[in-house]
């Protein structure tokens, strides 16, 4: 049987570190939008030149835009075949609508709960890689994600589809409850 996850949490609290240990373990894909953007980036298309600004903001790309590149992803054979890991995805109510008018299965919302207090060391901490690693744009982002994101806390456990793991550990620790908690 495939499985179909969402990791829901704020920037920085380790979606994607933990994401891809999960795909090397369990052959899940991962799927991180914010990764298809900045490849995007990378290579100017399009779309690319499309959200470079928006995303450069700390600001959410238009749900239209990510709700179709998704809905192409998770129409591959390969994502039906390995099921999946949403990294980042969906971040606002209108997108977890969007999944669930598309029908989409999914076993579980992972939240990686960590306080804004350890979010805000780690980001800084993770130095400038990234053009929206700035300081001035991490408290963007924060924001954004409490406005925009943290009301899909609500929804999905409305869905009964909420398990909640402490992340504040170390990468160590905070993926053997992962583990745990999809075993
Ligand atoms: P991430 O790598 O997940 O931190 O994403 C980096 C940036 O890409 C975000 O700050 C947004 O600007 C954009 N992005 C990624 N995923 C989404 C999404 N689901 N909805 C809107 N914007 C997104």
């Amino acid at each position: 049987m495939v499985k179909n996850y969402i990791f829901l949490g704020p920037p920085g609290v380790g979606k994607g570190t933990l994401a891809s240990l999960i795909q090397e373990e369990k052959n899940i894909k991962h799927i991180s939008t914010g990764e298809i953007f900045r490849n995007e980036m990378k290579k100017k298309t399009k779309l690319g030149l499309e959200v470079k600004a928006i995303i450069e903001s700390g600001d959410y790309v238009p749900d239209n835009i990510t709700n179709e590149i998704v809905k192409n992803v998770l129409n591959s054979d390969e994502v039906k075949k390995r099921g999946f890991i949403l990294d980042g995805y969906p971040r606002t109510v209108n997108q977890a609508e969007f999944l669930k008018e598309n029908k989409i299965n999914l076993d579980g919302v992972i939240l990686l709960d960590a306080s804004d207090k350890v979010i805000m060391e780690r980001l800084l901490g993770r130095g400038l890689g990234r053009a929206d690693d700035d300081p001035k744009i991490i408290s963007t982002r924060l924001d954004v994600y409490n406005k925009k994101t943290k009301p899909l806390i609500n929804f999905y456990k409305a869905e009964n589809l909420l398990v909640t793991i402490n992340a504040e550990g170390t990468i160590e620790e905070n993926y053997n409850r992962l583990i745990e908690a999809i075993n």
